[in-house]
């Protein structure tokens, strides 16, 4: 039997980070795709560049950024977001419940007053939260139908608190207020993208991997706890600490632990890449559709971020954990989301001439009072065996790539230590 002593599941950015952070130490990275990054991977097809979703960068710590940026050698761009809605017939700049006055008036003065008329919360899920604070207007309008295209489950079930930082709160005077100069930009008003694509940020990341450590198209399936021997589709190994980003509940069953697989519920996300052969709309970088006859919830300009001549899209669907999409289906939902694109005014005579699509899933968990626990309690009952579940699904949470290297660094310092 083989033996390391930190056995690292995924290589996506949080295992790539956690392998960076321990140095040369003994460890073995085991990763089940033919290739690193995880959903920070990019594609390339027909001179367009694609991540598996659109993938932009906004960091909190500047030594992070510095890190990766220094290890990098091809150009990373950086942009004033421009991010709109689709509403009616007209766009409006996000986010919408900051820029109501730019409404026709019947509709702003539905929202002034839905804001008026506004009760204390009922509840605690995250549609009493919608209701409570921006009133029925601002809701119904945008904030309940887009959420619930993207989640793909009824608001009731998730918290309050479910997006965190990235729900782009907003009080009501810079909600009243009509002055779009003084607008709060939210946490993502500039963000960075690399010219060739966010697998660049995950190769800066990996300079710091032995690479001759990394087994690609190798899957974990089993865990022993109590021997500590992990079994792959190719071997079995012994090891000592085991640091996996594979999906929480995943991680519980390949470990024999039981849980509620209703609790730890997530959406899916079908993204369809497509390559066009002339330009679109001008200057935006993603619109938000809250329009429920629409399939998708965003489309993302990759054009107008690299500032290229032909028009590149990502286009997102959000879908219950419980679809299942075969290729036929695959291939009608394409040909919908170009009906749409038509239907809303991206398309005009452009034609698709590249195309790629990819279904994340999990994609968005459902944060609820239940999960959090449940996630907690599983985490701390394998951190007890020496496993840790880290990661955006190993976590079980929603953050940023940037979130998860803090994570994983953070781990690797505290396990250095005890050792
Ligand atoms: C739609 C969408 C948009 C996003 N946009 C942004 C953004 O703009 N900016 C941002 O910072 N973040 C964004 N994110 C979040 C970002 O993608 C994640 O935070 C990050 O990629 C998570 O990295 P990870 O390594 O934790 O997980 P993953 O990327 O999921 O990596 C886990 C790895 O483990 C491997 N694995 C799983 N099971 C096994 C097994 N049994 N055996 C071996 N290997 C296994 C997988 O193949 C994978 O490579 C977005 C996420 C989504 C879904």
């Amino acid at each position: 039997m083989e033996r390391t002593r930190d056995l690292i599941i995924g290589a996506g950015v949080s295992g790539l980070a956690f392998a960076d952070a321990l140095g040369p130490e003994d460890y073995l990275i085991v990763e089940a795709e033919d290739e690193i990054g995880g959903y920070c991977r990019t594609v390339e097809r027909d001179g367009f560049i694609w991540d598996y979703s659109g993938h932009f960068f906004h960091f909190r710590h500047p030594e992070i950024e510095k890190d990766l940026v220094d290890r990098m050698s091809g150009q990373v761009l950086r942009v004033q977001r421009d991010s709109r809605i689709w509403y009616g017939d007209q766009f409006i700049d996000y986010p919408f419940q900051k820029n109501i006055h730019q409404l026709p008036e019947t509709e702003y003065e539905e929202c002034v007053r839905g804001l008026e008329e506004r009760t204390e919360a009922r509840g605690e899920s995250f549609k009493d939260m919608l209701y409570s604070r921006y009133g029925r207007g601002i809701a119904d309008k945008f904030l309940l139908p887009y959420n619930e295209k993207l989640y793909a489950t009824d608001l009731r079930r998730l918290d309050a608190d479910a997006v965190g930082r990235f729900f782009p709160h907003a009080s009501l005077a810079e909600i009243l207020d009509r002055d779009d100069a003084a607008r709060d930009e939210g946490y993502n008003a500039t963000f960075t993208y690399p010219a060739g694509g966010a697998i660049q940020y995950v190769e800066a990341l990996a300079q710091g991997v032995d690479r001759g450590r990394v087994c690609l198209g190798e899957r974990l399936e089993r865990v022993d706890l109590e021997r500590k021997v992990a079994t792959t589709n190719r071997r079995t190994i012994q090891y000592e600490r085991l640091v996996s980003s594979a999906p929480l509940p995943r991680l519980l069953e390949m470990c024999g632990l039981a849980y509620d697989p209703s609790v730890l519920s997530h959406n899916k996300v079908l993204v369809f890449n497509l390559g066009f052969d002339s330009k679109g709309p001008r200057g935006v970088h993603w619109i938000y559709y809250p329009q429920r006859d629409l399939s998708f919830y965003r489309v993302g300009f990759y054009d107008n971020i690299f500032g290229s001549a032909r028009m590149s899209l990502y286009v997102e669907i959000g879908l219950p954990r419980a679809v299942e999409l075969d290729a036929d289906d695959r291939g009608a939902m394409k040909a919908r989301v170009l009906a749409d694109l038509q239907a809303c005014g991206v398309l005009d005579g452009q034609a698709l001439v590249a195309s790629h699509d990819v279904l994340l899933d999990p994609a968005y968990v459902h944060i609820t009072t239940e999960s959090e626990a449940l996630a907690a309690e599983k985490k701390s009952l394998l951190a007890d065996n020496d496993v840790h579940s880290i990661g955006r699904y190993g976590a079980w949470t929603y953050c940023s790539i940037e979130d998860n290297i803090v994570e994983a660094r953070a781990l690797a310092e505290a396990l250095k230590s005890r050792s």
